[in-house]
């Protein structure tokens, strides 16, 4: 597998978005409070790798804790397709993609490694 584009967003289709993901490199699920809940199955790419196509205006931004994530969803069907956040030093800027939420990438996504994050402990290691 290498770097492919891949178009996704939300159940309403209010939000759309492009992002280039290579999944030979690893997805990630996380047990902390957010992703076990949203059910999440993510990657993390740069933010030149993400373009946004429509539904800005329809995302609604979560945060809590340290409010370095920005959990956006769609006000109109509620679904977190990507969300955006920065840790410098660590990751820098970056956009999390929730792997759910692409078009046809059923295969690609079930072939791909999956790394399981600690996240409960904020254990990133
Ligand atoms: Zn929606």
């Amino acid at each position: 597998m290498s770097k492919k584009t891949y178009t996704g967003g939300c159940h309403c289709g209010n939000v759309r978005y492009e992002a280039d993901i290579d999944l030979s490199q690893g997805t990630g699920k996380c047990n902390c409070s957010i992703c076990s809940k949203v059910g999440r199955h993510g990657a993390i790419i740069k933010p030149d790798a993400f373009r946004l196509l429509s539904g800005e205006e329809s995302l609604s931004n979560y945060q809590f804790n340290s409010k370095t994530g920005h959990h956006l969803f769609c006000k109109t069907c509620g679904i977190h397709a990507f969300g955006r956040g920065d840790l410098p030093g660590i990751l820098d800027e970056y956009v999390s993609i929730n792997l759910n939420c692409l078009d046809d990438a059923e295969a690609d996504v079930k072939a791909a490694p999956i790394k399981h994050f600690n996240g409960r402990d904020n254990d990133w290691s």
